[in-house]
């Protein structure tokens, strides 16, 4: 795909009134939707894609084992796409964000949303971390790599794709350096005046939560004085911002427990004294059970579930498990205490979510107000076009 050509690729026709979708800038085209193929595209391969009636609505990359089997990479009747250009716009736009002293910690490409499907490059201080997470993503990995050296000022990129989303498009899992310096076993991170350190091999996605930096910055601002419970706390992302932003203390649960022994570093690494029990292995809907049974109370519970609905099919499930979390911390917390709590769902909508946390609040027996309504920070962007890009949103609920 050098200098930005692309004659002679392979073609998609859709069927008959599926072009709806396409028309409409969205990025998926499923296999459903398609009629005939022309060219026998390789995984990964550009193709054009064609209304029934012939006329071109896009350049898309073929996927020829996901059921999402074209993304779209340009759309309309010249569509044009240069990788290297996609880097540059998507690191153009966290500029601000880079440049602006906060924090060396940044998302500098969301896939979809910055035109580059499957694609997220985490930048973890001198360190760029990649996922590649569809055939076309794979296919466009050595463009990215070289275009992050060329713009960024960077010791190294490192690959962290994962086996699990990998495995839907019939490829394998990457853990391992690409080019540049190997990252250290930990890097350093800061973070609206938080430090943190990131396991980019073994951590989570990339190693960090990047899309809770602002609300992690929200509640070490509301921390002050309190007591506060940490949920499903990773490495202590919330647990050590409300420290810093002076908690009586902090108290994390999560089932990992290599998460735990790095939430006890970052605590350190920010000057606190750590205490064993307040880094509570175990299952948190067991945990919280325990604590209201012992009458155990907070004045501010974060709760960040991992992503309980995978997909449509899978919400009632999910409604279930987040109404009860949110009723168990609902009934630990003080009156006059906060509830941060999220959603990383998709398929959990902000108005399906909503009606979940008031569900909650009714059985709890108490009132709520909403302090403030979160998403997802905005290096994790959104396009109106592929409303699935926006999947965090939570609420900061004051009890009575
Ligand atoms: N709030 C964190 C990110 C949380 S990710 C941050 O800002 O960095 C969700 C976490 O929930 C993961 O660390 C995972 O290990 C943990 N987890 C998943 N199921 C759990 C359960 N049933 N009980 C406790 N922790 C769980």
């Amino acid at each position: 795909m050098s200098g930005c050509g692309h004659d002679g690729v392979a073609s998609v026709t859709l069927r008959k009134g599926r072009d709806h979708s396409v028309r409409r800038f969205h990025p998926w085209v499923f296999s459903g939707a398609i009629g005939a193929v022309e060219g026998n595209p390789p995984a990964g391969g550009l193709v054009s894609v064609r209304s029934s009636e012939g006329e071109i609505l896009g350049l898309g990359q073929w996927s020829p084992v996901s059921q999402i089997r074209v993304r779209m990479l340009a759309f309309g009747a010249e569509p044009d796409f240069c990788c290297f250009a996609a880097v540059e716009d998507a690191i153009e736009a966290r500029r601000p964000l880079m440049e602006g002293g906060a924090t060396n910690a940044v998302r500098l490409v969301n896939a979809e949303a910055d035109g580059l499907p499957g694609v997220v490059v985490d930048k973890y201080g001198d360190w760029a971390v990649c996922q590649f997470h569809t055939a076309g993503a794979v296919v466009l990995r050595n463009e990215i790599v070289t275009a992050l050296m060329d713009l960024l000022p960077l010791k190294g990129v490192y690959e962290r794709s994962d086996a699990d989303v990998l495995k839907h498009e019939g490829l394998e899992g990457a853990s391992r350096r690409l080019v540049g310096e190997e990252p250290p076993e930990l890097i350093e991170i800061f973070e609206n005046g938080v430090k943190f350190l990131v396991d980019v091999r073994h951590g989570h996605k990339t190693g960090f939560y990047l899309d809770q930096r602002d609300n992690r910055a929200a509640v070490k601002a509301l921390a002050k004085g309190r007591e506060v419970l940490n949920v499903f706390s990773y490495t202590g992302g919330f647990g050590t911002a409300a420290l810093c932003g002076g908690a009586a203390r902090a108290v994390n649960i999560d089932v990992s427990a290599p998460a735990l022994a790095l939430a006890k570093k970052n605590a350190e690494l920010n000057g606190f004294t750590v205490d064993d029990g307040d880094f509570i292995e175990g299952n948190a809907f067991e945990v919280l059970r325990k604590f209201r049974d012992s009458r155990r109370d907070f004045d501010m519970i974060v709760l960040d579930p991992p992503k309980f609905a995978e997909g449509r099919g899978a919400l009632q499930g999910a409604a279930r498990g987040y109404k009860d979390i949110n009723l168990l911390a609902m009934k630990l917390l003080r009156p006059g205490g906060l509830l941060a709590t999220f959603s990383c769902s998709g398929a959990v909508t902000p108005e399906i979510f909503g009606k979940i946390v008031t569900d909650a609040a009714v059985d709890s027996g108490a009132t709520f107000t909403v302090q403030r309504r979160l998403w997802q920070a905005s290096d994790h962007a959104e396009t109106l076009f592929f409303p699935e890009g926006l999947y965090l949103k939570g609420m900061i609920l004051k009890k009575k």
